[in-house]
């Protein structure tokens, strides 16, 4: 490659303009705000969910999502079947799966027992699928804490599907546009004053919507109550007025959320061992609050980037003049 010094420098010029003017690949500025004061929250009790999936077919209807068809209905043509994937993904944002153990005769019963389990976004307070996402395409909002994603913004590394404890974000790999999808907390209901699309199909309270503060409290209520004292549980929020009555069943005494990962505005009520539900142990900080400032600041200031095109152009320069040492000890020579 032959380039005089001066063209050499326009390159130079030109590429740390393209750098610094790529806006989209930067990210935007965010820090840990915790939760915010009023946040929108879920309570899953376990203990109550009849593995029932109505919540299932709530978030599709309130999210417009397809609904799924069973063997059943694609083979017989009967209609009206309960939604059945078989896992999340990008058009099953919520759900409901089996614990069972031996003979699996008893609900809520680590041996010889069954238990369900409501797999869907956490909205972690320090959701690590933010913090290893270089352009700040998914973002906890400061005001309602629910975790969202820009489809502007997202460059389609996956990232935050490798990064996420609980394995949610799900990418469209089929599509020309692909976009990351998960529960987004409901938040085009929520502007409504509406509740969860999940909570309201909910027929026994086991996925209660609210507050944080209100339910987290309850969530403490439940653990004071005796194994066996009847309690009286809501249905869909507290201030519903429609409660179930029914005996309390021996709760581990733990609110899973409640710290654990750094928190969650989803948080969790068991019989059985968390674990075995298939949420991870986790330490009471995610491990996202202790790299995201070092990510943060390189990526927010453009350093990797001016690093890495730093270290080209001087590999570059470093040959340039090589080329015109060579060039002037041939024209001296001839
Ligand atoms: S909050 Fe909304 S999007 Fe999330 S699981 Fe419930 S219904 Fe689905
Ligand atoms: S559960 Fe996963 S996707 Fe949801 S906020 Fe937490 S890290 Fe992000
Ligand atoms: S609707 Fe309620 S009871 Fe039925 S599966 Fe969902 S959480 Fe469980």
């Amino acid at each position: 490659m032959n380039i005089e010094r001066r063209d050499f420098f326009k390159i130079l010029s030109i590429g740390a303009l393209t750098a610094a003017g790529s806006k989209s690949v930067q990210a935007r500025d965010w820090q840990y705000t915790g939760r915010p004061p009023k946040a929108p929250a879920l309570l899953y009790d376990s203990t109550l969910c009849i593995g029932c999936k109505a919540c299932e077919v709530g978030c599709k209807k309130a999210n417009g999502l397809d609904l799924d068809h069973s063997d059943l209905e694609k083979t017989f043509g009967v209609s009206n079947t309960w939604d059945c994937a078989d896992d999340l993904d990008t058009n099953s944002w919520l759900k409901i799966k089996l614990y069972k153990n031996g003979d699996a005769s008893v609900k809520d019963r680590e041996t010889d027992g069954f238990a369900f389990m409501r797999s869907a976004c956490m909205h972690c307070v320090e959701p690590d699928c933010q913090s290893v996402c270089p352009t700040s395409a998914l973002l906890k909002d400061p005001e309602t804490g629910i975790v969202s994603w820009d489809v502007d913004a997202c460059c389609g590394c996956r990232y935050c599907q490798v990064a996420c404890p609980f394995a949610i974000p799900k990418f469209e790999y089929e599509k020309a546009f692909p976009k990351i999808e998960k529960c987004f907390l409901c938040e085009h209901r929520l502007a409504e004053g509406q509740i969860t699309g999940c909570s309201e199909a909910c027929p026994t309270g086991a996925t209660l919507f609210g507050e944080y503060e209100t339910i987290l409290a309850e969530a403490k209520r439940r653990l004071a109550v005796k194994e066996g004292d009847t309690y009286d549980y809501p249905v869909h929020t507290l201030e519903s007025g429609v409660t179930k009555p029914r005996p309390a069943a021996k709760y581990i005494n733990h609110v899973y959320g409640e710290k654990d990962g750094g928190g969650t505005q989803y948080i969790v009520l068991s019989a059985v061992p968390f674990s075995k539900l298939g949420l991870p142990k986790l330490p009471e900080h995610s491990s996202s609050s202790k790299s995201e400032a070092l990510q943060h600041g390189l990526y927010q200031g453009l350093i990797a980037p001016i690093v890495l095109f730093g270290g080209l152009a001087a590999a570059a320069f470093r040959n340039v003049r090589q080329e015109e040492k060579e060039e002037r000890r041939a024209q001296d020579e001839a």
